[in-house]
């Protein structure tokens, strides 16, 4: 089947959809413990990025689930091909000249690369929220470490599940040592840096 498939090239290219966006398109991953605080920074740097203009885009792990992946469970299998979906997802929102955020758990370094692998280099963003699980664990904002710990939830990242640390992580967030607007400006400051985003108008 695939062999008949042809690829049609768009006469306009991502980076012109992006270009007239003021922006680079890319994927800003982030990755950590469940209440390690992806989608409370996730969210903010999507206000803050609309505020000043920019075009984003935000996925988050429990809304996908409820659509697009609502048939897939959570075997070994099933997380693998979640992340792959969200990941080819992903890359067409960046195909549209967006700025993708992504907040999902994505305990395992190879399905991390392989959504990396999607993306020219420099346009793959993997922020590491590096919140200690006692902390995580302590918020516990949707009641789910409870739960874990009491054997009702099993194969819970951090409690009987692994999580592998990111190697080599663009930006790493420990939310008990900054605020939230603390990330946002770091996150914001890395993409002025490398010219993902080109100037700010606007608020803020
Ligand atoms: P995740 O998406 O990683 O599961 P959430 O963002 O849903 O995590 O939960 C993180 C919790 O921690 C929220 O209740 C949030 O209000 C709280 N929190 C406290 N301080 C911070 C901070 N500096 N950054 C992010 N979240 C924080």
């Amino acid at each position: 089947m695939e062999e008949n498939i042809v690829w049609h090239n768009h006469r306009i290219s991502r980076a012109e959809r992006a270009e007239i966006k003021n922006q680079k398109p890319c994927l800003i991953w982030f990755t950590g413990l469940s209440g390690s605080g992806k989608s409370t920074i996730a969210n903010a740097l999507d206000v803050a990025l609309y505020q000043r203009g920019y075009h984003t885009f935000l996925l988050d792990g429990d809304n996908v689930r409820h659509g697009l992946n609502k048939d897939l469970g959570f075997s070994d299998d099933e997380r693998v091909e979640n992340i792959r979906r969200i990941g080819e997802v992903s890359k067409l929102f960046a195909d549209a000249g967006l700025i993708v955020l992504s907040a999902f758990i994505s305990p395992f370094t190879s399905d991390r690369r392989m959504v990396r692998n999607l993306f020219p280099a420099g346009e793959f963003i993997e922020v590491f929220m590096n919140t200690p699980l006692e902390a995580c664990e302590e918020r516990d904002p949707k009641g789910l470490y409870k739960k874990a710990r009491a054997g009702e939830i099993t194969h819970f990242t951090g409690i009987d599940a692994p999580y592998e640390l990111p190697s080599h992580p663009e930006v790493t967030l420990d939310t008990t040592q900054y605020s939230v607007d603390q990330c946002v400006d770091k996150l914001v400051s890395y993409l002025r840096d490398r010219k993902l985003i080109l100037e700010c108008s606007g608020a803020g």
